[in-house]
């Protein structure tokens, strides 16, 4: 019997990474989603990417996720004259709508929300966190600071307000027109960054309708205190380590890792552990001994996906960097470790039919350790609870539907296969089950099965079927 990696490797496309050759070399390495990550690029470079992506799915026969990252509300300052000044501890700083060029004693800040909702005594953070502002006056069109932690301030450097919930709207005029584009590209997942309520995934769904599944990053310290509603909303979360390790002291990111992802697992939501996994290797062929070791550290924690950003988007070594992941994963889910771990971290079934059916199966797989579990999904919901499960035989997820297969792509255990044909008899579901395992290179003669389905077939959410097959 073939292995079957559980864990899924998500990698951001970039400039190293966006020609036919390269993405197909990702692809073949071992990567299972794309990002396209729009903070960066043109609509034409997302295009192209999403094209080629297409283009190699068809070639390797397996379906390929693409997620669509949106910038979101990723707060600037304004020009610096000379286009750089530098602050230093102690000294007075202000921050202003004024549009004209900082200086060392002064810069533009073009965001009237963010005065609105400062308090006194609030840090602001400048520059990936590398500079701090106490807050110590403010009105609706200024704040005046003290400089806490000095250092170079240049052009449009990133502003992150931690401790403050910012009455904006997670999708900016600009991401509604990227969203709009990627949409109609065809894109299956969407990554809201910067969400803070529950409330900011129910407005994107409102302009997304069921045209691509919602991933929310949770990066700020708002979106942690409402971690259980906006998993409860989301389609799939993200732990997105680098702006969450700004915001919060550092020491807090493997703590809230270990947090959200147990709950994200608890609730059936697939979760990428992301950011800094392999960042030595934007200029090296090898991580460091600590990067290996976090990565296996998401795998053993159970998450569905591990993330390359800059790794696989612009650094020197990007199928490199897939490759590794892909051996980190497969090494640790080899590891009895990682099974005994699995299963201490599982949280069990909700009291329903289909999650009966899934717990059922998650005990028989571990009692026959049968080749593998056919899953019929239409909408892809029966695979995702089969997989929250997180059972001991890789999961085959046929679907009709192409949207399905790719978004399931992302999702942990889960082998989703296109599979247009409409059953009518259960002995036809056995058959057609086997012969997908079969040419999955799961599952071959004399072997057992695992088939769950809902009769009558066709209606999507109503697994309530399990059957044990004997490949024949
Ligand atoms: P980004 O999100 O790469 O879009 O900033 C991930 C993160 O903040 O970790
Ligand atoms: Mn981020």
């Amino acid at each position: 019997m073939k292995a079957d990696r559980r864990a899924r490797i998500l990698a951001t496309l970039g400039p190293a990474s966006s020609s036919l050759e390269q993405i197909r070399a990702l692809a073949q390495a071992g990567a299972n989603v794309f990002r396209l990550n729009f903070s960066h690029g043109s609509h034409e470079d997302h295009a192209e990417r999403h094209r080629l992506i297409r283009q190699v799915e068809q070639e390797l026969g397996r379906p390929i996720g693409i997620l669509m990252d949106l910038q979101g509300p990723k707060l600037r300052v304004g020009r610096i004259a000379g286009g750089k000044t530098t602050l230093t501890a102690g000294q007075a700083f202000r921050l202003d709508l004024d549009p004209a060029e900082g200086d060392a004693a002064r810069a533009n800040l073009p965001h009237p929300e963010i005065f609105a909702a400062l308090e006194d005594g609030t840090d602001l953070l400048l520059d990936d966190g590398k500079l701090r502002l106490r807050v110590d006056r403010h009105g609706p069109d200024f704040a005046e600071t003290t400089v806490l932690v000095g250092g170079p301030l240049s052009d449009r450097k990133g502003v992150n307000v931690p401790g403050v919930i910012l009455p904006i709207s997670p999708l900016t005029p600009k991401d509604r027109a990227d969203l709009e584009f990627g949409l109609s590209l065809g894109v299956d997942w969407v990554a809201l960054s910067f969400v803070q309520r529950p409330e900011d995934i129910v407005e994107a769904r409102g302009l997304i309708g069921g045209r691509a599944w919602i991933m929310a990053k949770l990066e700020k310290p708002a979106a942690i205190e409402h971690l259980d509603a906006i998993v409860g909303q989301a389609d799939g979360i993200m732990v997105a380590r680098g702006d969450l390790g700004v915001e919060l002291p550092p020491q807090r990111v493997p703590v809230l890792q270990q947090r959200i992802v147990r709950r994200a697992r608890a609730a059936g939501k697939p979760v990428v552990v992301a950011t800094q996994m392999l960042e030595s290797m934007i200029s090296a062929p090898v991580p460091t001994r600590a990067e290996a070791s976090d990565v296996a550290t998401a795998v053993y924690s159970g998450a569905d996906a591990v993330m390359l950003s800059a790794e696989s988007a612009s650094g020197q070594y990007p199928v490199e960097a897939v490759t590794i992941m892909e051996h980190i994963i497969r090494e640790v889910e080899a590891d009895p470790s990682w099974r005994a771990n699995l299963d201490a971290t599982h949280s069990p079934a909700e009291a329903n039919i289909p999650d009966a059916i899934c717990c059922a199966l998650r005990r028989v797989a571990g009692l026959l350790e049968p080749a593998a579990t056919v899953a019929y999904t239409a909408s892809g919901f029966s695979a995702l609870r089969a997989s929250r499960e997180r059972p001991a035989t890789p999961i085959l997820a046929l679907t009709p539907q192409p949207e399905t297969a790719r978004r399931l792509a992302l999702a942990w255990g889960v082998r989703p296969v296109l599979f247009p044909e409409q059953l009518r008899e259960s002995t036809e579901m056995i058959d057609r089950a086997a012969a997908a395992a079969r040419q999955a290179g799961l599952a071959e003669t004399g072997d057992t099965l695992i088939v769950i389905a809902g009769l009558p077939f066709g209606r999507s959410g109503s697994t309530n079927l399990l059957h044990i097959a004997q490949v024949s």
